[in-house]
């Protein structure tokens, strides 16, 4: 029998080979992304993005819009591989990818705020109807690995989404803000702690912007942001 299903798996393996996510080469079984496409993941520069917004500085949008919180950043730019992971750890249940990213993520958090200390790690709700569709919320998922390796408390929950949170990739700066406004409420208190908040992917900042005022009503001293991804696409103003 034994030898059956070894025949059996050999033969789905000739069939199905696992291939890497980034380039369709076939890599080993297990494996998600070749070291090719891992090495050439598009990561983001210290030294060419803005400190508040996380963009390229020239394309920086602190100047159409004044974010409230102190600083956003991401290792990886909005596209390429890394976002061929995201979608896969987004949308089709690849969750050991958090972990990859919350490892890039880290890195980012320490470098770019380096010597602040962090009271707490939230992360952007989803909308009820949305997470239960999907089964997770991948904000959360990021933001319980990032408690982990930073040894920062999560704290579940600390805010809530009213209802739909709509599709951003089709709307402009303007309409982004407008659409979001008034979209999250704190569920706790954090007086007077440094917040860092977690979330996927970081276009227009409207989202983090939101729950950012959010998080200052609940009395957050200072408010952090970092995604997995950022989008480097220019943003018009409207
Ligand atoms: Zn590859
Ligand atoms: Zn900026």
């Amino acid at each position: 029998m034994l030898f059956i299903k070894r025949l059996i798996t050999a033969f789905l393996d000739a069939l199905f080979p696992n291939k890497c996510i980034g380039c369709d080469a076939i890599i080993p079984k297990g494996e998600s992304v070749c070291a090719f496409c891992l090495e050439n993941l598009s990561k983001t520069n210290f030294d060419t993005r803005c400190k508040v917004c996380g963009n390229l500085k020239k394309e920086c949008n602190c100047k159409y819009h004044i974010f409230h919180f102190t600083g956003a950043t991401a290792p990886f730019y909005n596209d390429g591989t890394a976002q061929k992971i995201m979608y896969a750890f987004k949308f089709n249940r690849k969750l050991h990818f958090a972990k990859f990213f919350a490892e890039r993520m880290v890195i980012s958090v320490k470098s770019d705020f380096y010597g602040t200390d962090f009271d707490c790690v939230v992360y952007v709700p989803m909308a009820l109807k949305k997470e239960l569709k999907r089964g997770y919320n991948q904000s959360r998922e990021l933001a319980k690995e990032v408690s982990k390796i930073l040894n920062i408390p999560l704290i579940e929950n600390a805010l809530g989404c009213n209802g739909k949170r709509f599709p951003q990739h089709k709307t402009k700066l303007k309409e982004r803000f407008a659409n979001v406004k008034g979209m999250y409420f704190p569920n706790v208190s954090l007086s007077g702690r440094n917040v860092l908040l977690v979330d996927d992917i970081k276009t227009t900042g409207a989202t983090l912007d939101e729950c950012a005022k959010a998080l200052f009503k609940a009395g957050a001293n200072d408010v952090y942001c970092v995604t997995g991804l950022i989008s480097k696409r220019k943003q018009k103003k409207r």
